[in-house]
């Protein structure tokens, strides 16, 4: 593997946005729309390996039209966030994880791997010029966050169809206000019988745009039938839970278990359920990660023995799932438990996030 450097050259916007226009923005900034002064680029060519690290002003992309990204779709990202602890200190959460599940999704994409050196790196030097675009929460109750997006994209201008001879990495940052506004509420999901997100042998385990692409059909679908997510079944038997299209399922069982879908080649690992899973178990939870069907859900809502279903990720952390709605049934759950086990696993996973509570596993890295 080629030889990396921690080392970023700094070419400062000479343009940043005022600080009374900033802090307009922090007072309300969605998610996704607002971005900070500068962004990091990393290039990549066969002959070079990994060079020209630089943080330097945020901006439009120069792409040649036959850069291969845009015909053949060679693209990977990550999702992470910078929160802010009530000493003004600047932290993340777990961002070896991202950085290994960075060099997975390349691996299956064909793209170079970044080292974790790097991956860590480039977002310790974006924030050491971005750390004033962190929103500092409110209240205990104010997710406002820093919200990371690393990506890799095939730059060369060819149009054959193999793994491009020159990459382009890049980070940029985008404040993020509470998922929910106003409390918390479940969310209804649609079950897609048609569209599948991902098939044995594929991506469905990489973030890949190609796999968020090839979802927005049945994303449409959902919001069609009133459901602001999609569950997606497995491809060959249409029988396995196996996710919503951002988010990692779990079900809460009346006597203590904590079922998700075992991991496959078909399921993205998110780092949001991998701790769940471990939050679980200091919960006194018996955390079980075994296939789960449709029929088991149906016939578990019914039954009672299963008490809340919910999902989770990054962006919403954990978000209580109210119905599952498909073509001919509406599955009601979380009639009168007020999503007990889910809200009290939120909470305790953003007070470490957010540094109200002690680090015992070790998740945070100061990144100002
Ligand atoms: C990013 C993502 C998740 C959640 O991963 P986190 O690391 O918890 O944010 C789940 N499913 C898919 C398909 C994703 O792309």
């Amino acid at each position: 593997m080629p030889t990396s450097s921690t080392s970023f050259e700094v070419l400062p916007s000479n343009q940043p946005t005022a600080g009374s226009i900033r802090d307009n923005i922090l007072a309300n900034p969605g998610f996704g729309k607002y971005f900070t002064d500068h962004m990091v680029n990393v290039r990549w060519t066969v002959d070079a390996g990994w060079h020209g690290h630089q943080v330097r002003p945020y901006g439009p992309l120069t792409l040649d039209p036959a850069a291969s990204v845009l015909h053949y779709g060679q693209e990977i990202f990550e999702g992470i966030k910078a929160y802010r602890h009530a000493d003004g200190s600047v932290w993340t959460f777990r961002p070896e994880k991202n950085a290994e599940r960075f060099r997975r999704s390349a691996r299956r994409l064909a793209l170079p791997e970044l080292t974790d050196e790097d991956f860590i790196g480039s977002i310790k030097a974006l924030l050491a010029q971005d750390h004033t675009w962190v929103p500092t929460p409110s209240s205990d109750t104010d997710e406002c966050s820093l919200y990371l997006r690393p990506f890799m994209i095939a730059s060369e201008a060819f149009l054959g169809v193999r793994p491009a001879h020159e990459v382009d990495y890049y980070v940029i940052a985008s404040p993020a206000a509470s998922y929910f506004k106003g409390g918390i509420s479940p969310v209804s999901i649609w079950l897609s019988s048609h569209y599948k997100r991902a098939a044995a042998g594929g991506t469905g385990f990489a973030k890949c745009g190609g796999n968020y692409a090839a979802s927005l059909a049945a994303q449409k679908e959902a919001e069609s039938h009133g459901c602001g997510q999609v569950v997606f079944l497995d491809a060959a038997e249409s029988k396995w839970i196996e996710e919503l299209g951002g988010m990692n399922l779990f079900f809460v069982f009346k006597d203590g278990r904590l079922v998700t879908p075992r991991l496959t080649d078909t399921i993205l690992e998110g780092v949001t359920r991998n701790s769940v899973l471990t939050l679980a178990k200091d919960e006194g939870l018996t955390p079980e990660e075994r296939p789960i069907s449709i029929d088991e859900w149906r016939e578990g809502a019914a039954s009672g023995e299963i008490t809340e279903v919910f999902a989770c990720g990054t962006a919403a952390v954990i978000t209580p799932v109210g119905e599952l709605v498909t073509e001919d049934e509406r599955i009601r759950l979380n009639g009168d438990g007020g999503n007990e086990v889910a809200m009290r696993i939120r909470k305790k996973l953003l007070d470490v996030q957010y540094g109200r509570s002690e680090d015992k596993h070790g998740w945070l890295t100061q990144l100002v």
